[in-house]
Formats: C-alpha cells, structure tokens, sequence
C-alpha cells in the first residue's frame, strides 16, 4: 500500500492542483492531501473550507482523502500517516528553486521520505491560486481554471 502526500496551501484549489492529484491518485494508492500553512501566505479560505472545497473536487476518486495540517511539519505528517514520499506540483523554471530548497530542507529532516516533482498538462503552467483570486476579485471570469464549487465559493467571499 504505497501512499504519498500532496501539500500546499490550496487557496482555493484550482484546475492545476486537480491535475496534479489526479495523476498522483493513478501512480500510488492513496494520496492524502494536506492543507498546510505558509507563513508568508495570508489566506482567503479557513482550513475547513479548503477542505470542503477539494473534497467536493475530488469526490469522483476514491483514493484521494483530505486533511487540515495547520501546525505540524509536513514530513511529520507524511511519517505519521505512513506515506513513501511528498509530490509537488512544477511549474516552470521559476519554481524550482523554492520547489528544489523545501525538498532538501524536508530531506534533512527526514530522509526517509523523498520529494517527487511532477509537471501538470501545459494548459495550466500559467496558473497560481494567487492570480485567480486577483482575477476573481475584479469580477474577471475564472471559470475555466476552478470548479464550479470553488467558484461560487469565490463569488461570494468577495460580494461580502
Ligand atoms: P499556489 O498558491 O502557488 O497555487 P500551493 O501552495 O497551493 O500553491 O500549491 C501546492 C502545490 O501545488 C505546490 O507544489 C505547487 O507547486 C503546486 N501547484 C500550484 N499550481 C500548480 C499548477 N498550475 N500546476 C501544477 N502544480 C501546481
């Protein structure tokens, strides 16, 4: 049973995280997704809404689980749920520096639990949870990067 955790901040989920979790949900045996904090990050979404949201994204596939990590490292949470690896998503050649240090940092803080990187379909190369919610917030149309439940989500977040 080999199982590996997909972290971030899911801010809100969008189309590039869903492609990642899916390849990852055909290669392992579950994924747990893990909801975790970035200091530098100042979030729209709480913890359970991230998660309601990318429960409902991902409810077609069986071997993909949710959970908040708001205040624990991520290797620790990988150690304790028994997973083989991290994946994280690669964009372009801008990512991986931040993507190539945390690898290092996580493997010096357990080597048993290596980073995989996995490049999503060209289509969302350009996207970030960052520029939705710009996008989104100036009443632009982000119809074609979210879900439905992420959008509604969005639309009202900024009406109110
Ligand atoms: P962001 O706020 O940049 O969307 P997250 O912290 O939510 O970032 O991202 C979690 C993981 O998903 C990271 O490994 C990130 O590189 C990856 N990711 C983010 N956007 C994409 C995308 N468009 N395609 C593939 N992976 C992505």
């Amino acid at each position: 049973m080999k199982k590996i955790i997909y972290p971030g901040t899911f801010d809100p989920i969008h189309y590039g995280h869903i492609d990642i979790a899916k390849r990852a949900s055909k290669l392992f045996d579950e994924v747990h997704i893990c909801i975790s904090d970035n200091l530098e990050k100042n979030p729209l979404f709480t913890h359970d809404e991230r998660v309601s949201m990318i429960e409902e994204c991902l409810d077609d596939i069986s071997n993909i689980s949710v959970h908040s990590n708001p205040k624990n490292l991520v290797v620790n949470f990988a150690r304790d749920c028994g997973a083989v690896a991290i994946i994280r998503g690669l964009r372009h050649v801008s990512d991986f520096e931040f993507e190539f240090q945390m690898a290092m940092m996580n493997y010096h803080l357990n080597p048993n639990i290596p980073t995989i990187l996995m490049m999503p379909a060209e289509q969302y190369i350009h996207l970030n949870s960052s520029v939705v919610k710009e996008v989104a917030k100036l009443d632009g149309d982000v119809s074609t990067y979210v879900p439905d439940c992420v959008l509604d989500r969005l639309i009202s977040k900024y009406k109110s």
